[in-house]
């Protein structure tokens, strides 16, 4: 079943290549976990400092931002990872931790906050092989999901974040992690699930460099042959199997689909016992277009504290159409005025897609955009630029053949 979602209803997030809401720094190539669907490969090599400090420079010069999420590998392998929060924070953009949380003690957590961290986003899901979650459902993890949300909420004033990469057989288990997330919605402020792709597809596709044909063989990236093709619709209209209502309110189109979404961002308000409604596209719009008016960029990630003020929202009725149904509810269940309401977001993220003519639909206004030799790169395909020194082209197969 597809979900009816029309983008011209929805509000384009204004997220551009200089002007966005986030860069993507990669200060290491090590990881401590082997995640299938992974983009990088695994290596034990870490930036120094003064290379974080180029990256940083690039992306000054090159992109307006409100947040850099510090990602890799994974950033806690990175012996320098306080000091790299401490330079994100020292030129004003909210450090993100983007991690597996392998790495990560309390300790750790608050010797970070002291250095200006922001919040972090967590990966967690079934096909990361753990230690100790091996064999583990994703409804299961949720219990891992928990010790990290509420090692965050000890520490305080951090945003906390999940994304699961969603395969053919975790796609049923969506509208699960989703409820979770309702349970905790007065810690977990914002869930990702990221559709696994597979950026090489050797059997429709030839791939080229200059006037050269190169061999994909050697990247890291996956090539299981599962399902890629699972897109946003596929996860709304799952998730709208349990809770019908669900309504995405934003999203970013890719740069050959105008109708893809490949970032769709729902916003929703509630307790942890019941989501009383969503944001609507405008209210979206005015909180995107109000961030940039006061501070010159497009917000990243709230404050935990704007997260627990759903209620003062409220009297932002008028504008927004979400919000009015939100505000009927109330007026019709008056205790709701007396609680308190959370905002948490769930976004979907589609990475690439190879199109039959060949053509990649990539995220227009791609958030994560990271560094290589000096500008801005996808970092979903920067293996293709640490391999081949630039990004590959597609061609099909049997148009290369009549060249
Ligand atoms: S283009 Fe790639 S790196 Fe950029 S946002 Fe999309 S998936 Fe992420």
């Amino acid at each position: 079943m597809t979900a009816a979602l029309d983008h011209r209803e929805l509000y384009r997030l204004p997220w551009t290549l200089p002007d966005n809401a986030i860069a993507w720094l990669e200060p290491t190539m090590k990881c401590n976990l082997a995640c299938e669907g992974c983009y990088r490969a695994n290596v034990n090599e870490h930036k120094s400092l003064e290379q974080v400090a180029k990256d940083l420079d690039v992306f000054a010069r090159y992109r307006k931002a409100d947040g850099v999420s510090i990602a890799g590998g994974d950033p806690l392998t990175h012996p320098q990872v306080v000091d790299i929060v401490r330079m994100v924070a020292a030129r004003g953009w909210k450090p993100i931790l983007n991690t597996n949380g392998l790495a990560l003690t309390e300790d750790l957590l608050r010797e970070m906050k002291r250095a200006g961290l922001f919040g972090l986003t967590f990966h967690v899901d079934s096909k990361q092989h753990r230690p100790k979650w091996k064999n583990k459902t994703e409804q299961e993890h949720n219990a891992l999901r928990l010790q990290f949300a509420e090692m965050v909420a000890r520490v305080g004033g951090l945003t906390c974040s999940f994304n699961a990469t969603v395969y053919e057989d975790t796609l049923d288990c969506i509208p699960d992690l989703v409820d979770w997330a309702q349970e905790h919605i007065d810690i977990v402020h914002v869930m990702v699930f990221i559709c696994y792709r597979e950026p090489v597809e050797t059997k429709r596709f030839d791939y080229y460099v200059g006037g050269g044909k190169v061999d994909m063989a050697a990247l890291a990236y996956a090539t299981s042959g599962q399902r890629i093709d699972i897109s946003a619709h596929d996860v709304v209209a799952k998730i709208r199997e349990r809770a019908p209502d669900f309504a995405p309110a934003a999203y970013l189109n890719g740069t050959e689909k105008p109708d893809s979404f490949k970032w769709l961002l729902s916003v929703r308000l509630g307790t942890r016992k019941r989501i009383y409604g969503y944001l609507g596209r405008k209210m979206v719009e005015l909180a995107q277009v109000w961030h940039h008016l006061r501070t010159g960029t497009y917000m990243a990630y709230a404050a935990p504290a704007i997260s627990r003020r759903g209620r003062a929202m409220l009297l932002l009725w008028p504008f927004d159409r979400g919000l009015r149904r939100v505000f009927l509810r109330a007026l019709l269940s008056p205790s709701l005025l007396f609680r308190r309401l959370y905002l948490q977001s769930i976004m979907v993220i589609s990475p690439v897609d190879v199109l039959a003519d060949g053509r990649q639909n990539m995220c227009d206004g791609c958030p994560d955009m990271t560094v290589w030799d000096g500008a801005l790169a996808w970092s979903c395909r920067l293996e293709e630029c640490i391999h081949f020194g630039q990004f590959a082209r597609t061609v099909p197969k049997a148009q290369a053949a009549q060249c």
